[in-house]
């Protein structure tokens, strides 16, 4: 049997305990999340086995192709890739509790429509732009706010975090700026109290930042490369350079 997943799993879940340890947080407060994209079915099944409960997808061609297999194991499954608009319909029908994505209003339109339509609710998180990388997803941070206030007139959707990418840099000291500001944004946010929000989760921390998440508040690090091995296709398939 192949080893490798649940050594590296192991190798995570110790990371994320000593970097709670190490900040003075509750270890029960840090939620790992697997960052599926592009990892078969049956690997992510093992790791669910293994007692993960929690996974990201990126695309809903993925999502779909994974169901049949995953649904005989029990977790939650939250979107955490770029959603586009006219994939709203086709994502609700698949058990994600919550898109970590929300980045612009015609796709908060969108889904509070259709979900009004089926007499449902869904989770989201404001993704925010915290690295000024044009090539990543997300509002920019002054926008997050008016957007917060526009989308809390949504009913059907739950606001309850929000998500980050941090710079991808090797330099501690240029990615935890990334991770202070989701921070201040959420202490604003909370301050603010508008009503219908609740901004509990902040979402931020990759395989190779996780410690520096934590120390700054993470409540979910998302983890791929760590668990699953490297992945066969370059992170720009799923992060276009451009935004459309
Ligand atoms: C791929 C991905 C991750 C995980 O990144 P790794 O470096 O592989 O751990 C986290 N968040 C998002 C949004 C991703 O697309």
């Amino acid at each position: 049997m192949d080893t490798t997943i649940p050594h590296n799993l192991k190798i995570i879940q110790n990371r994320i305990h000593d970097a709670c340890l190490a900040h003075n947080r509750d270890p029960n407060t840090v939620k790992l999340l697997l960052a599926t994209k592009t990892v078969p079915a049956t690997k992510v099944l093992e790791t669910l086995k293994l007692g993960e409960t929690l996974i990201g997808e990126n695309k809903v061609q993925e999502i779909k192709e994974k169901y049949e297999v995953l649904k005989t194991c029990p977790h939650t499954n939250h979107f955490i890739g770029h959603l586009q608009t006219n994939k709203v319909n086709e994502i609700l029908k698949y058990n994600v509790s919550c898109i970590q994505s929300l980045d612009r209003l015609s796709l908060a339109e969108k889904l509070q429509q259709r979900l009004t339509y089926e007499d449902r609710y869904i989770d989201v998180f404001i993704q925010v732009n915290t690295s000024h990388e044009e090539s990543k997803f997300g509002l920019h941070p002054d926008a997050v706010i008016d957007f917060v206030q526009q989308v809390s007139a949504m009913d059907r959707l739950r606001i309850k975090g929000l998500m980050t990418i941090g710079l991808f840099s090797a330099e501690a000291d240029k990615i935890r700026p990334c991770f202070k500001l989701l921070k201040s944004l959420q202490a604003e946010l909370r301050s603010l109290d508008i009503k219908g929000t609740s901004f509990d989760e902040l979402s931020m921390g990759m395989s190779g930042d996780l410690e520096i998440a934590i120390s700054e508040g993470a409540t979910i690090v998302r983890v791929g490369t760590a668990i699953f091995g490297e992945r066969q296709y370059p992170d720009s398939h799923y992060w276009p350079e451009t935004k459309k």
